[in-house]
């Protein structure tokens, strides 16, 4: 919380925090944490565009809170299926099984076909889109891959990649739904198909404008061009290995900075300032950028670095964890207001 020391230190300078002394400041530490966020962000204001931020909330009174134990309910349900790269029986089997669980929310959920030629040949892929209808036509995207890497002679479950972030989204689809108010913007959850590479490298067998990776979001894209849809998508939130029990999530160096600074403050606001922290990651890739090339303002909220099971065959379930589920679930949740008050005051 380095924001927050500063404005002691600047408090210090005044003659209120003299006459107190240390222990006393100690006790009004917290007093300070409430009513600074509130009234003054600690980062001199840059996060809401109004003079009055959205009111920070995981829970509106009467909501459907987002249950950490149903995410890992459907994590527990993918990596039962096994590996499930693009084009596989059991990624059909994972596919109907997301199809199901948000339908059964009462969302539309529509899928889309598409052929990809990669390196082991041409594959069938399919993106998955549910929807939930806003006041306006406008969309925010909430999003992640439901692919496992493709591996010849490893077993590779991906529980964390993509296993917790596709249960957090199936989970957040039953909470944004189930809320019975209407969001301001549609908000679309899109699954992607094809984000992993077929060769062992993201880049190793790329051509120049054909990369080995990103497939779904790519086509998803493509498609929003052709059917001249684009202009509607206003931001994207991307989740991609989010439920590691020891969860720590840098900052992307490749997103959309406002989206970024809304979010990873309504995480401080929440108490998860240690969670949502402020180094850099370096992901150098994700399906978030085909998005940011076409002019969409976009989040990838990832924990790559950090996550040493990443692509072994120790990604499996006793790495993730609920709690890490629940808490980037309840940000989300809280972030999105605030992200539909600036896309509203923000002109295209
Ligand atoms: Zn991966």
């Amino acid at each position: 919380m380095p924001k927050a020391i500063d404005n002691l230190n600047n408090l210090k300078k005044n003659s209120v925090t003299r006459r107190l002394g240390h222990t006393t400041l100690c006790l009004l530490w917290p007093l300070f944490l409430i009513a600074c966020p509130r009234s003054a962000p600690p980062d001199g204001g840059n996060v809401g565009v109004s003079t009055q931020p959205a009111k920070v909330s995981p829970v509106v009174p009467g909501a459907v809170a987002f249950n950490g134990e149903r995410a890992m309910a459907h994590v527990r349900k993918q990596v039962d299926i096994g590996p499930r790269p693009p084009g596989s029986p059991e990624l059909a089997k994972t596919r109907e099984y997301i199809v199901n669980e948000l339908k059964s929310y009462g969302l539309t959920v529509s899928t889309f076909e598409f052929a990809a030629s990669t390196p082991v040949g041409e594959k069938k892929m399919v993106n998955i889109t549910a929807e939930i209808p806003g006041e306006s036509n406008d969309v925010v995207i909430l999003s992640s891959h439901y692919d496992t890497k493709f591996y010849k002679d490893m077993h590779f479950v991906g529980a964390n990649d993509p296993g917790a972030s596709v249960g957090t989204l199936i989970e957040l689809g039953r909470v944004l739904s189930g809320n019975g108010q209407k969001p301001k913007f549609t908000l679309w959850l899109v699954f992607f198909d094809g984000e992993e590479s077929f060769c062992e490298g993201w880049d190793e067998c790329g051509k120049p404008g054909a990369p080995d990776n990103t497939y779904g979001s790519r086509n998803y894209v493509s498609e929003l061009k052709s059917k001249n849809q684009l202009d509607r998508v206003r931001a994207l939130i991307l989740l991609d290995m989010m439920g590691y029990s020891n969860l720590e999530l840098g900052r992307d160096t490749m997103s959309t900075k406002w989206l970024q600074d809304i979010i990873w403050q309504t995480a401080r606001e929440l108490g998860h300032g240690s969670v949502f922290v402020d180094r850099p990651e370096g992901v150098g890739g994700d399906d978030h950028e085909p998005f940011l090339r076409a002019g969409v303002d976009a989040v990838d909220i990832i924990q790559l670095n950090s996550y040493r099971y990443w692509h072994t065959p120790e990604d499996t379930i006793d790495k993730v964890s609920a709690r890490s589920m629940k808490t980037v679930g309840d940000v989300v949740v809280a972030s999105l207001p605030r992200v539909e008050q600036r896309l509203s005051s923000k002109s295209r």
